[in-house]
């Protein structure tokens, strides 16, 4: 059983195709790295998959439930962290992820909120207010929220976009730790990202899936991943 299956999705806001056709499915141990130039459809796509945006036609399904017909079922098994990591400035890291915790219905939610802050590495921020953050913690509460009830699914928008090499590097290193067992999708624009994290990789370009293949025979289009990005998305 694929965890993540998206079929034939569509969506359009007003005259604008955002997602034109879009089908892929992800299996447990992949990890996906989701490419495509800006206003591609990657958010949308994402949104379609996490049930926070309803298709036009075409379904996703997530643990094999649908996230129209069956949303808590889905939700449960999944977790997400959209674009810039929203959450509430006026709490703190700590009382934000019991507040998570609560809402995910866990089962010793103190116990949860301690594990995500120590493999996270926030535990010296747990009592800072989210307003008072760095861009590289904000970003890092943004993937523990996501992955505070240990989901078997993980959709990731940009989660290292304008982090520092450093916090790059801890972002991907927490990710790689819980990969295995997972199946994730990483939006990103970081050709890098691709030979360190991911396993496959999926380009979109005009809500439209260009290139759909192993990392290993992605890598094998040229040297200059950059150029083999444009030439796809062109
Ligand atoms: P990406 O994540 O790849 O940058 P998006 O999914 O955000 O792409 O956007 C795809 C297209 O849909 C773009 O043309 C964008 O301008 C448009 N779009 C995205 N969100 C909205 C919205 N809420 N209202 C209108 N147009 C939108």
């Amino acid at each position: 059983m694929a965890l993540i299956e998206a079929k034939a999705l569509r969506k359009s806001y007003g005259p604008i195709q955002a997602v034109r056709g879009v089908s892929f499915s992800v299996n447990r141990g992949e990890v996906i790295g989701f490419l495509g130039p800006n206003g591609a459809g990657k958010s949308t796509t994402m949104k379609l998959l996490t049930g926070h945006l309803q298709p036009d036609s075409g379904s996703a399904r997530i643990a094999d439930f649908d996230v129209v017909q069956n949303p808590i079922e889905a939700k449960s098994q999944l977790g997400y962290s959209p674009e810039g990591a929203p959450a509430y400035g006026e709490m703190t890291v700590r009382e934000f992820l019991s507040f998570v915790a609560q809402l995910r219905g866990l089962s010793n939610p103190s116990a949860s909120v301690q594990d995500t802050l120590t493999l996270c590495r926030l535990t010296e921020v747990a009592s800072q207010t989210i307003d008072t953050l760095s861009k590289g913690y904000r970003m890092r509460l943004g993937f523990a929220q996501a992955v505070i009830h240990d989901p078997s699914v993980l959709i990731l928008d940009e989660p290292t976009d304008g982090l520092d090499p450093n916090q790059k590097f801890e972002v991907r290193r927490i990710l790689k730790e819980m990969a295995a067992r997972k199946a994730v999708i990483v939006s990103t624009h970081i050709l890098e990202e691709i030979e360190e994290l991911c396993t496959r990789i999926i380009i979109i370009a005009r809500g439209e899936v260009r290139c759909d293949e192993p990392k290993e025979v992605f890598l094998q289009r040229g040297q200059d991943l950059n150029k083999v990005f444009r030439e796809l998305t062109a």
